[in-house]
């Protein structure tokens, strides 16, 4: 059986601009703006 992998399926929207965060490796960057969310506690 083939293991189908959705995780990554999930969009995730720019608290700035609402706009589509594309993930980067292990942290994620706004398409439209370049927002990069901190990780960590916040
Ligand atoms: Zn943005």
């Amino acid at each position: 059986m083939a293991i189908t992998q959705r995780d990554t399926d999930t969009t995730y929207r720019c608290p700035s601009c609402a706009g589509e965060l594309a993930v980067s490796y292990d942290s994620f960057e706004c398409v439209d703006c370049g927002f990069t969310p901190r990780h960590g506690s916040d």
